[in-house]
């Protein structure tokens, strides 16, 4: 494994990070997803990402059980904020001052940790002025259950104001978790500049595309029995925006490439986001342990410039750019 430090933070952090949406708690069982966690840790992945709303709190549960007896100081633990969780009351979802004292302490408890590396906005809350909101991530830093904040799908703006107030209030704002690949590259043009100026690194989320780039969805194809595709607890539905003949026959046109480097699919797609410097990890799912010992062989590889330029033609065409994307697939208004 290899690490970098997030942003311009002292907290070095694995390079390949295991996240667990839709998995845990969800699509995969519970015995499945300890031996997916007991691979990361063998395979040295030392950082793990959650959120409190994934499977409706049930993965910070299994991923808390799944670390249980860790040396704590040998783990960076992520979570987040922001969706609604609980049974819906008015006052379970935001960036309220109340939402984020009473929620880190839930995900404290089902973590099993009294203070948890990252606490992350999920999303930018429109409801919320932003003041309450960063003085409340401070009071979390302050009493000592985040050691450091970031935000997830933020705008480059938005971006700078949080920050700007967090430096007011004391408390480094170290990161920003936004979607990143080949097939979605929309922080590129504003998110990542902005960043890079401020001392703040991308943790980025989907690097495979939800597994279309390790290539097993084949174009005119069913999806392969056991895959994302076929989960209808909400797998299938998150994934189906790339699932298209066209996008997926681009990507097969990847294989040749990822066989020159001596690299699998899903390996190349994970070293990809890599490249870019402003990236301090790539946060990879897995479904299965066999995939995450197939992924951290992405760690330290160096992809030619010349290759680089090779994957943005074989893609031109089907590569998302527009930076208005990202306030785009956010909430506008605080969901109900
Ligand atoms: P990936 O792009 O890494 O997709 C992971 C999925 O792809 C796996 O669950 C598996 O699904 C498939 N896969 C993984 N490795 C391989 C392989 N080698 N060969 C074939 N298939 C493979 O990322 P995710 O979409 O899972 O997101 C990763 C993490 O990012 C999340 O767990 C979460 O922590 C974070 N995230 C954050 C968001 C945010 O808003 N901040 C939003 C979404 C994710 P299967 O086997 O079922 O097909």
């Amino acid at each position: 494994m290899e690490f970098r430090y997030l942003g311009h933070s002292g907290l070095k952090i694995s390079e390949i990070t295991y996240g667990n949406w839709l998995t845990h708690g969800s699509q995969v069982e519970n015995d499945v997803a300890t031996e997916c966690v007991r691979a990361a840790l063998d395979a040295g992945i030392t950082t793990f990402d959650t959120a409190d709303v994934y499977a409706n709190t049930k993965a910070e549960t299994v991923l808390g059980d799944a670390l249980k007896g860790e040396r704590r100081e040998s783990l960076e633990i992520f979570t987040k904020v922001y969706w609604p969780t609980g049974p819906g009351g008015p006052n379970d979802v935001g960036l309220s001052r109340k939402h984020i004292l009473e929620s880190i302490n839930g995900s404290l408890t089902r973590l099993q940790t009294d203070y948890v590396d990252l606490y992350q906005a999920h999303r930018y809350d429109t409801e919320t002025p932003l003041e309450e909101t960063m003085q409340a991530f401070a009071d979390v830093v302050r009493s000592g259950k985040a050691l450091y904040i970031g935000v997830s799908e933020w705008t480059a703006e938005q971006i700078r104001a949080g920050h700007a107030l967090a430096k007011e209030f004391g408390v480094q704002l170290i990161s920003s978790q936004p979607q990143y690949s080949m097939l979605w590259r929309v922080i590129e043009d504003e998110v990542v500049p902005t960043c890079r100026e401020l001392g703040i690194g991308q943790i980025v989320w989907s690097p495979i595309a939800q597994g279309v780039l390790s290539g097993k969805y084949q174009p005119g194809q069913p999806p392969p029995a056991g895959s994302r595709a076929t989960d209808e607890k909400g797998g299938a539905d998150m994934i189906k925006r790339f699932l298209n003949d066209v996008v997926l026959t681009r990507v097969q046109a990847l294989k040749p490439i990822a066989t020159e480097l001596d690299l699998t699919m899903a390996q190349l797609a994970i070293a990809w986001v890599l490249q870019n410097d402003n990236v301090s990890a790539a946060l990879v799912g897995a479904s299965r342990p066999e995939q995450v010992y197939e992924n951290v062989k992405a760690a330290g590889v160096r992809i030619p410039d010349d290759v680089m330029k090779q994957i943005d033609q074989v893609l031109d065409g089907v590569i998302e750019r527009d930076p208005a994307k990202t306030a785009a697939n956010s909430p506008q208004d605080r969901p109900a």
